[in-house]
């Protein structure tokens, strides 16, 4: 093992070496999936000493962990249905991401909660938050966000003047904390990398390695080269979300854990257009609707549906839009109508199954399971609780492997660019006279890369135009369109526009405006030709197509159809069974 200084890369070049090493030796664990639980198990297990790989079929954090509501939270849901243990950890977790894990990237948020009833409501829902936030104190850390707060409707209306008087009485406001959730994972991973971990996107695991009944590695399929290695392991870990079910099928067993898949869609719409200084939390008949900040948009969402449809893109209905719309439009004086709707994204909960429970009555709590002897598999939970989900498999790898291995250490690892990140956010005004940025820039390329900021800046050292904003999505520079290739292990168009970035989501044109800018600064960083480039944006154009196009169908069933219709630049295959 070589020991790394600095942050590890994850360019082209190291995707390369990352398989080398992964076919070279037998690994300790290989793990199967790169969202946040995969990227958290890759985390956990290298930093407890154990040789590691990770294999990811897509882009990491393409499935559902670049589609949620972006809350690190408790969930007040889960406090009124009497779940106060999953309540607690999940706080627990939001203290210690807040504060220590990745200050840089998890971010508190208020949210107001209009009342509508006079009389019971307000002591109820205030007893309700008043346990919510001492729940969120944790061993060593304060809560990280500030406590609730009562308002009459007048000061209420003062926060959120975009409510409508007469939707609501009066109103408790309340604070959680949001992530910028693909960011996170490709942040993870990178961290990870820095430890020693292999980590390779799109290569997809086909099959499994036996010796007898024990797995002993995976068959994996390099979906860029089109070849094929195998990857011995002592312990494999099957993090696939709601992909779950796919890999047990693969290993031939019959699972223990079942996920199915339930539809949650979220709708952008430009910050003006709701004029509130904070976030806002609606009960809905099924379960709860939030409005919440993200730059200079809101995000608004959710619905929550069961989906049996293609599990790589979920497609957003009319009439889930039209949900949205509608019961956000219940508490607005001024409307929202289609034409505002600037972005919308589509996630699948992976959520453990049940008998016939309606989706959003399912366990968000999560599961360990050992199926096979050299197989764990991990499964449901939540964003917010991924760093215990991660140390629950690590802890039944470790049992496996028939080794002592040492305890999980990850509450005590920050990720890639939190350390300093305090000390340069004090120096915000120096760096933007020092790099000729204004500061209100300075404090968005450090809200996404923390102290790992000087390798963006000195991409512009050396290439002053890539200071210049995207001509059509002026929030980000043309110098993080090209590190997002060199160093955050995008691959291709996609990637870029729609996870290291979210300009697909972020604008009108859902990033077609700057297809052709995107496509030509990331050619030199991952080596295309004019060919590829011209490839990248007719794809990268279809799915743009294919998608609101999707949005005007009127059932799920057709808006998968037409949303099938536009292929991935890079297309999984179908595995075969054992
Ligand atoms: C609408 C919505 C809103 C949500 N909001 C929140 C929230 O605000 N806060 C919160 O805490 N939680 C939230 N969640 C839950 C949270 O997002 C998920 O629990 C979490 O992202 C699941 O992560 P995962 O790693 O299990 O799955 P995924 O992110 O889906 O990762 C699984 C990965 O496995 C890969 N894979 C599959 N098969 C293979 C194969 N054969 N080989 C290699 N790779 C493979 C997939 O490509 C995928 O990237 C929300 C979920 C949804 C849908």
């Amino acid at each position: 093992m070589t020991v790394r200084t600095g942050t590890a890369r994850l360019g082209p070049e190291e995707r390369g070496t990352a398989l080398a090493q992964m076919a070279a030796r037998e690994l300790d664990v290989v793990v199967i999936g790169g969202g946040v639980v995969g990227a958290g198990v890759a985390l956990d297990a290298v930093t407890r000493g154990l040789s590691v790989g990770l294999l990811e079929a897509r882009d990491f954090a393409s499935g559902t962990s670049s589609r949620s509501s972006k809350l690190i939270h408790g969930g007040l849901r889960y406090l009124e249905q009497l779940n106060f243990d999953l309540v607690r950890e999940a706080l627990q977790e939001r203290a210690l991401l807040l504060q220590r894990i990745a200050p840089h990237l998890v971010r508190p948020v208020p949210f107001l909660f209009p009342l509508t009833h006079t009389g019971w409501e307000r002591p109820y829902v205030g007893a309700g938050l008043a346990l919510y936030d001492s729940l969120g104190f944790s061993f060593g850390f304060t809560r990280g966000v500030p406590g609730h707060r009562h308002l009459p409707r007048r000061r209420a209306l003062r926060l959120a003047p975009a409510l409508r008087r007469s939707a609501f009485t009066g109103a408790v406001q309340y604070w959680d904390a949001q992530v910028d959730d693909a960011r996170y994972v490709m942040t993870m991973l990178r961290t990870a990398a820095t430890y020693g971990a292999h980590v390779a996107s799109r290569t997809q695991v086909v099959g499994f390695l036996r010796e007898g009944e024990r797995v002993t590695g995976v068959r994996v399929r390099d979906l860029e080269a089109g070849t094929e290695l195998d990857v011995r392991a002592r312990q494999v870990v099957n993090a696939t979300g709601v992909w779950t079910d796919d890999i047990q099928e693969l290993v031939g067993g019959r699972g223990q854990i079942h996920v199915r898949a339930s539809k949650g869609v979220h709708l952008l719409v430009p910050r003006d257009r709701i004029h509130s200084l904070t976030g806002i939390i609606l009960r809905t008949e099924k379960s709860v609707l939030f409005v919440i900040p993200w730059g200079r948009h809101w995000i608004i969402g959710t619905t929550d549906t069961r989906w049996d449809l293609d599990r790589a893109h979920p497609a957003a209905s009319r009439a889930d839009i039209d949900y949205v719309l509608e019961h956000v439009n219940a508490v607005l004086s001024v409307p929202l109508t289609r034409d505002d709707v600037e972005g919308v994204y589509a996630g699948l909960r992976p959520l453990l199954s049940g008998e016939s429970e309606e989706t959003s009555k399912l366990s968000r709590e999560h599961m360990v399971a050992h199926p096979v002897p050299g197989l764990v598999m991990v499964a449901g939970g939540k964003y917010t609780t991924y760093r215990v989900m991660a140390r629950d498999a690590v802890d039944a790898v470790a049992h496996g492997l028939d080794q002592r291995v040492p305890r999980s250490c990850t509450d005590r690892i920050p990720l890639a660019g939190a350390e300093g990140y305090q000390a340069l956010w004090n120096a915000r005004q120096r760096l933007a006279v020092s790099s000729g940025l204004h500061v209100a820039r300075i404090e968005h390329l450090l809200q996404r890369y923390g102290s790992m900021i000087g390798e963006v800046l000195t991409l512009i050292e050396e290439d002053p135009s890539l200071a210049r904003p995207l001509a059509g999505a002026d929030d980000y520079l043309r110098a993080e369109i090209v590190y997002a290739a060199t160093h955050e292990g995008a691959r291709h168009l996609d990637d870029v526009l729609a996870r290291r970035t979210h300009i697909s989501i972020e604008t009108f044109h859902r990033g077609l405006a700057v297809a052709q800018e995107a496509a030509e600064l990331i050619a030199g960083p991952l080596g295309w030709g004019e060919e590829q480039v011209r490839r990248e944006v007719e794809y990268y154009t279809k799915r743009v197509e294919a998608e609101r196009l999707s949005q005007e169908q009127d059932t799920d069933q057709e808006a998968d159809a037409v949303r099938l219709g536009a292929p991935d630049v890079v297309p999984a295959v179908v595995p075969r069974s054992a």
